[in-house]
């Protein structure tokens, strides 16, 4: 039997560097499904629409929301995000790994409806890091950058659920406990149900 896919939700306070990491996990499993969110945010200079988010109006994602078109959604730093439903439930179905890179409102949302996924929390070493790490980026000006960090405390203090917390600071250390944690979920015997099975059953002393 295939086995079904793993939703794999990704959280972190904006600036943390969880899209560097996805990118790793992305690049190394190249199988792996990604839910692309909708957003009424504005696309930042290297986003693509459709590739990163698929950015649409106010007007247009409540139009979907009602609709019934997302697993999940939130407002996050004063923009709508949300999971468009149909994609991942196909990719799940097709046995592809998926990964959800969401905030902790919409992780809580998607506990509830897939509730066998894995969460892992990203954390930032220190708050003057996030900010420096921030900065750094270039794409928020000072306004956002203030919000983003007063919602990373409030982040943070609501992540005691997941099943992972991983802090980043070291790139590499971190990426490898991101995907010690991918790589354990896969091998759940739930994720492999008929593997003892098979094994067994070639066995020429099968009883
Ligand atoms: P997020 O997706 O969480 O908002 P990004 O991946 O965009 O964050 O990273 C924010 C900034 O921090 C980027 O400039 C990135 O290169 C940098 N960064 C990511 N991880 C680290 C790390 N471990 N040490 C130092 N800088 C980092
Ligand atoms: P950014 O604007 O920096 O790309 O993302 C801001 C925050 O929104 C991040 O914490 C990111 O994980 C979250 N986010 C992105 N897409 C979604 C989504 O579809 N649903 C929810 N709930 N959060 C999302």
């Amino acid at each position: 039997m295939r086995r079904e896919g793993l939703a794999l939700v990704i959280s972190a306070p904006s600036g943390t560097g969880k899209s560097t990491l996805v990118a790793r996990l992305r690049n190394e499993f190249p199988d792996f499904g990604f839910s692309v969110s909708c957003t009424t945010r504005k696309p930042r200079e290297n986003e693509v629409d459709g590739r990163d988010y698929v950015f649409l109006s106010r007007e247009e994602f409540e139009r979907l929301r009602t609709l019934n078109h997302f697993a999940e959604w939130a407002e996050v730093h004063g923009n709508f995000y949300g999971t468009p439903l149909a994609p991942v439930e196909r990719m799940l179905r097709g046995g592809q790994d998926v990964i959800f890179d969401i905030d902790v409102q919409g992780a809580g949302q998607i506990k509830l409806t897939l509730p066998k996924s894995i969460f892992v929390f990203i954390l930032p070493p220190s708050l003057e890091e996030l900010e420096r790490r921030l900065r750094k980026r270039g794409q928020d000006d000072e306004a956002s950058i203030k919000r983003r960090l007063v919602n990373a405390r409030r982040e943070m203090t609501g992540s005691e659920w997941y099943n992972a917390l991983v802090v980043n600071d070291n790139l590499d250390d971190a990426y490898d406990a991101l995907r010690a944690v991918y790589l354990t979920g896969t091998l759940a015997p739930f994720r492999n149900p008929d593997l003892v099975e098979r094994i067994l059953g070639g066995h020429p002393w099968r009883n």
